[in-house]
């Protein structure tokens, strides 16, 4: 049903209003309602259907400026902004059905000109009866809302900028410290002095521990950024426990601490999740745990909490007996940047990040993060996480000729003993690192300095694989490694035959979603610099269908 409107420039509301203007006086009088409307803070407004004004209260004129009798010559809808005037019209047309309109907003004009947030409600008795309107002038909400959507969506583009700027540096700030740590580990196999091994060494320590905090850095903005994936593989639990523990195993003996673990017996051995975040987490907390204890030991436990549908909650606890935490730092350590001693004169180093990025990851595990610690009497941390038990393995069958073709091989099968390897790489100190690491494990290479370089050695020479850099000039490791596969692809729909040079990223652009667009583009492997020669190895052979 379409709503007629009256008003001054259509339909000339009629002049005699006599009729309206008795019924409401009877209506109030019966019902006694007459000194509320005079009264009320908040405007009312008695109407028809059609959209006419005919008696409002005080606080409706004090509200928007005009006077009873102007509004008398107006009708509703003229004073409905005109962005809100079709769902306005709609709300009329609810009267006109009987039904009630609750908590309607809308903007109407003042006589100023402009326009204030009205939340209004409104009720008639009826197709042929009056149109009761009562509403709250809610400019000042509407502003304070629009204000905080502003500062928000502001406050959001700053910290994405932040998150990104973050995350550029410690990408920039990674490619030297590939040079750095690569060559010193060169460096440091070959024939040195006593003095010269102590002080490279020393270089070693010191950039490693550089490395440690960039990745703090950039894992802390790549969950500010939102951007933090987690991996859901099945792994071995105790190995990863295990594993976790080993890493600070010489350090806790440097200290002469003892350091121990034990697994309750009904924690399940194989789990599925992200066995490295989870390795981080205790690597944090037991690094702590050591850090911040003198004397005596530091223990981690792990039990089952419960086992449900496939899902069990497994419950972490880290007991040292260290310089413990005061109360009211309790909380605060889990904030980024929290430490119990920030002063300039304080005995432990660290960034105050590690405890943000192991709560963030619990979090995300659909667990919580705790502290219990007492002042001079050492400290335990817990810890609980949720986690999808892996189903026991099945015998294993024969394979039948994992139904799935083999993938196409490199056209030269590859030689373990000798491998002859193209590098695409830029950066010059990055180029020597890897051609001294390929050629100590006794291989060759060639160096492409950027993707176009890396095509056009690949159509005149035979190579085994190709270690990818991702950001170069002129054409990048993406763009390269799509122009391979585009040239595989021609190849094999002309002379049938399948073609596919095993293509390893070697990048510093350790975010997120990195290694997926690597592997989405056509490469077979990835490995984050700082490069370890052992990881880039294992890469290349498993690329290379030759791993050990
Ligand atoms: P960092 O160790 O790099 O400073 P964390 O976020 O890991 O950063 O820890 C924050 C702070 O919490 C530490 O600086 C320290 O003051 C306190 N803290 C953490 N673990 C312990 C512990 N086991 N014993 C005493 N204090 C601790």
């Amino acid at each position: 049903m379409t709503l007629q409107l009256a008003g001054p420039s259509s339909n000339p509301l009629p002049l005699d209003y006599s009729g309206s203007f008795r019924f409401v006086e009877r209506h109030a009088a019966e019902h006694g309602c007459g000194r509320f409307f005079e009264l009320a803070l908040d405007p009312m407004c008695l109407g028809t259907h059609r959209g006419e004004c005919l008696r409002v209260n005080p606080a409706w004129e004090r509200t928007f400026g005009f006077s009873e009798a102007e509004l008398q010559r107006m009708n509703f809808i003229e004073m409905v902004h005109p962005d809100d005037r079709s769902a306005a019209i709609a709300e009329l047309e609810k009267r006109v059905a009987g039904l009630s309109t609750l908590g309607f907003e809308c903007r109407f004009r003042c006589k100023d000109g402009s326009y204030k947030w009205c939340l209004a409600s409104a009720h008639s008795d009826g197709p042929a009866g009056l149109v009761y309107v009562v509403g709250k002038d809610i400019t000042s909400r509407r502003k304070a809302e629009a204000d905080l959507k502003s500062a928000k969506e502001a406050a959001e583009a700053a910290n994405r900028a932040k998150s990104e700027f973050l995350a550029n540096m410690s990408h920039e700030l990674r490619t030297p410290m590939n040079g750095i740590i690569g060559l010193t580990e060169v460096t440091l196999e070959t024939e040195l002095t006593d003095e010269q091994r102590e002080y490279l060494e020393g270089v070693k320590t010191s950039a490693d521990a550089l490395l440690g905090i960039l990745n703090d850095i950039l894992d802390f903005s790549r969950i500010e950024a939102r951007k933090l994936n987690f991996d859901a593989a099945e792994f071995d639990t105790r190995k990863t426990i295990e594993s976790a523990v080993h890493a600070l195993a010489i350090r806790a003996q440097q200290r002469n601490l003892e350091l121990t673990s034990y697994l309750e017996p009904d924690v399940p051995a194989a789990l599925i999740g992200d066995a490295g975040r989870l390795r981080q987490i205790l690597i944090n907390l037991l690094g702590n745990g050591v850090k911040f204890t003198e004397h005596g030991s530091v223990t981690l436990g792990v039990e089952r909490l419960s086992q449900e549908r496939g899902e069990a909650e497994l419950h972490f606890s880290v007991a040292d007996t260290g310089i413990g935490i005061p109360l009211d730092k309790q909380r605060s350590i889990f904030q980024s940047f929290n430490q119990v001693d920030s002063s300039l004169t304080r005995r432990f180093g660290g960034t105050g990040l590690g405890l943000a990025i192991a709560s963030q990851l619990v979090h995300m595990m659909g667990g919580r993060i705790w502290v219990e610690s007492e002042e001079g009497h050492g400290s335990i941390f817990h810890f609980t996480v949720r986690l999808q038990v892996a189903e026991p393995r099945e015998q294993e069958h024969p394979h039948i000729e994992v139904e799935s073709p083999e993938p196409p091989r490199a056209a030269v099968p590859a030689d373990k003993h000798h491998l002859r390897l193209l590098v695409a790489e830029d950066n010059p100190v990055n180029q020597m690192l890897v051609a001294r690491l390929i050629e100590k494990q006794g291989h060759t290479c060639r160096i492409a300095e950027n993707g176009q370089q890396a095509l056009k050695l690949l159509e005149t020479e035979q190579f085994d694989c190709v270690l990818m850099d991702v950001q170069m000039p002129i054409m990048n490791g993406i763009e390269a490694t799509a122009a391979i596969r585009a040239a595989e692809a021609g190849c094999a729909k002309d002379n049938g035959r399948a073609v596919h040079i095993p293509i390893v990223a070697m990048t510093a652009d350790a975010m997120v979603g990195d290694r997926e667009r690597c592997l989405a583009a056509g490469m077979d492997g990835y490995v984050a610099k700082p490069v370890k020669i052992k990881e880039l190895f294992s890469a290349v052979e498993r690329a290379c269908g030759i791993a050990a």
